[in-house]
């Protein structure tokens, strides 16, 4: 049984930098892709594939990247990273959004029915070595399992409107955790989910959403609440505190 590794890592990260290509005031440089920046001198994507890399179980890692950043991160892998190069490592190009670009690395793997797939995002790079073996054992065991916190605050659903949002509902928060990843599969299980998915012509924000649909239990194992997705300016300051500890 084979532990594949798909890393989405194409995303533009509009809400770090106003866009990639627009030069930074400091540097005068075009900003890096959310992925790209750089937290204590390392691009985020490459201590995210560290804590893979460093996981005995995982054999293989498959990254999707824009198709112009594909070249230099090669690049940048062979000469600042050859611990990750341990693994077997492949890049494909992503997609629009988040599932194409899972989606093009799924097709493009080789795998058996029941290997494992895991997924986690590019900008997760605090995620433990405890996190990823829990998702990999459910994984094993139930076919689908996704690392999740608990709600702490109350949930209210929402109806947005032009001033901004009005509360529908109060959802009991004993009934809700919040998602994160890495989600971990049988290949027979996400494979069917994407077909159909694709199929149907749906969009999801995360590969559970799919399998769910799909009509397959997910487990739940427990997240952490530094494995923080970096995704606004304010992200990168709490990430650094965290790495430093
Ligand atoms: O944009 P979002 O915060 O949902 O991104 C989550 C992850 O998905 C990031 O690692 C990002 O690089 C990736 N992504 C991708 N392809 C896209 C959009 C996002 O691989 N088209």
């Amino acid at each position: 049984m084979k532990v594949i590794v798909i890393i989405p890592a194409a995303g533009l990260g509009t809400r770090m930098a106003p866009m990639p290509s627009a030069m930074d005031a400091k540097t005068r440089k075009p900003h890096p892709s959310k992925q790209f920046t750089e937290l204590a001198g390392t691009p985020i994507l490459i201590h995210t594939l560290r804590k893979f890399a460093a996981v005995d179980q995982v054999s293989e890692i498959w990254i999707a990247l824009r198709e112009n950043e594909i070249e230099g991160f090669r690049e940048r892998l062979a000469k600042d990273a050859p611990d990750i190069l341990k693994k077997k490592v492949e890049l494909v190009v992503g997609g629009e959004h988040r599932q194409q670009s899972v989606e093009h690395a799924l097709n493009a793997v080789s795998a058996a029915a029941d290997d494992v797939i895991l997924v986690h995002d590019a900008v997760r790079p605090l995620v433990t070595a405890e996190i990823i073996h829990e998702v990999i054992e459910a994984a094993k065991k139930y076919g689908a399992a996704l690392a999740a916190l608990p709600a702490v605050d109350t949930v209210k659903q929402v109806e947005r409107t032009a001033e901004g949002a009005i509360v529908k509902a109060t959802i009991p928060r004993a009934g809700v955790v919040l998602a994160q990843t890495p989600q971990g599969f049988h290949y027979s299980v996400i494979k069917k989910a994407f077909d159909e998915a694709t199929a149907d012509g749906f969009m999801g924000t995360d590969e559970a959403s799919l399998v769910e649909r799909s009509g397959h239990e997910v487990v739940v194992v427990m997240g952490s609440p530094r494995n923080i997705k970096i995704t606004n300016p304010g992200d990168m300051e709490l990430a650094e505190f965290y790495l430093r500890k």
